[in-house]
């Protein structure tokens, strides 16, 4: 049996794969079985932060690996310290809590802002406002504060405590907060997953305006936004909000599996020992990946990818059979005249790896892309959408 008929006989039929086998990749090309080479412009859905096989986060992540791999959270260890310390200095946020995914980083943001109604508002303000579109993971939790009603529907009960509203409805979110007894509300700046849709810069702001005014946190998903994705650290920078709490994942330890849910003044003492944990969360080797990408994300880095946001949609609009472009910094939506799944297919097959969301193309490269490899796959792209 090959590959692809012993992966479906033993691996939950939960992925719908395309027909390529990835073997290696180097920067931003990667090889498939046939040795035939793609521009990478997934990146793992925002994961290799500086592309594959990266030197320094080799050196960084194989010198922790021979050190120690995993020590648990009963003892101190310097990696997690530092990107915390590190992640704090860049942000102004005060504590941070380590897990291993985006889910895991949302899911310690509901309880900090449960806790934070029920200790601060009142024993029934458990509820968080999510909007509609949004995508928060795939717990059951998650899944719930996920303001898309299509992934409820085999597992319910979902878990109660979530509202969602459209975003953009200031009146809605006004008459929610007159009604209901709201903890939190949580947003992701650019809904990803939702399509590469921005969120009004005015309603994002009003939004964190009636949030405080009621006494309720701000908590932002920066799971596909941050780590520089956008052309700032972290996306509400760009939206010039104030978050209480700010979730991330993906790119933070650029191929490693690490969550992050970053705490401030009003929420940094909510939780308390015993309160929350995880097994591998803060994960030494993880954090020495992630401290080797961080470290990195410095003022002419985010500029140098806002700079390649710009010329990869500057490429890109007003193309043949691209209706219009999303998005900011690497985080790119097209909306194409071909369904998007075609438009991936047929740059799959002239040697470019893109994403869709919903009914877009969804661009994700790696933030360290050479600009030729970023106008070669532009050009490809452009072809591939071409009627
Ligand atoms: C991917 C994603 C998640 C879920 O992250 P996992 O690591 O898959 O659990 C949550 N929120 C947003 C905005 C995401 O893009």
């Amino acid at each position: 049996m090959n590959l692809k008929e012993r992966d479906s006989l033993y691996i939950a039929n939960t992925y719908k794969r395309f027909p390529v086998e990835l073997q290696t990749g180097k920067g931003s090309l990667v090889y498939d079985e046939t040795g035939k080479r793609y521009i990478d412009m997934g990146s793992g859905i925002a994961v290799t932060s500086f592309g594959i096989a990266d030197e320094a986060w080799i050196a960084a992540v194989t010198a922790q690996l021979s050190r120690l791999q995993h020590a648990s959270n009963l003892y101190y260890t310097s990696p997690c310290v530092e990107l915390a310390e590190l992640l704090c200095r860049k942000t102004g946020m005060k504590k941070v809590f380590f897990s291993n995914s985006g889910a895991e980083a949302n899911e310690c943001a509901v309880k900090v802002a449960r806790e934070y109604g029920r200790t601060h508002l009142g024993e029934e303000y458990y509820t968080v406002v999510t909007l509609k579109g949004s995508f928060h993971g795939r717990t059951i939790t998650t899944l719930s504060a996920t303001g898309q009603e299509h992934y409820h529907e085999k597992f319910r009960p979902m878990t109660p405590g979530f509202l969602h509203t459209a975003p953009g409805d200031l009146a809605e979110l006004r008459s929610l907060f007159r009604k209901e007894k709201i903890a939190a509300i949580l947003i992701e700046c650019i809904q990803g997953e939702g399509g590469v849709v921005p969120l009004d810069p005015v309603y994002a702001k009003e939004a964190e305006r009636i949030a405080k005014e009621n006494g309720a946190l701000l908590m932002v998903d920066e799971v596909q936004t941050g780590n520089g994705r956008t052309g700032t650290l972290y996306s509400y920078e760009g939206y010039g909000l104030s978050p209480d709490v700010v979730s991330t994942a993906k790119g933070l330890a650029g191929g490693l599996p690490m969550g992050a849910t970053l705490l401030g003044e009003k929420t940094e003492s909510i939780l308390g020992y015993g309160d929350h944990g995880s097994t591998f969360g803060g994960n030494p080797v993880a954090a020495a990946g992630a401290l080797s990408i961080l470290s990195r994300l410095d003022d002419g880095f985010l500029a140098s990818v806002e700079k390649k946001g710009a010329l990869l949609r500057e490429a890109l609009e007003g193309a043949d059979g691209i209706e219009a472009v999303t998005g900011r910094g690497l985080m790119i939506g097209l909306k194409t005249v071909r369904p998007a799944p075609e438009v991936v297919a047929r740059a799959m097959e002239k040697g470019v790896l893109c994403l869709t969301a919903k009914d877009k193309v969804r661009l994700l490269p790696a933030l360290n892309i050479p600009t030729e490899l970023l106008l070669e796959a532009a050009g490809i792209i452009r072809e591939a959408a071409a009627g």
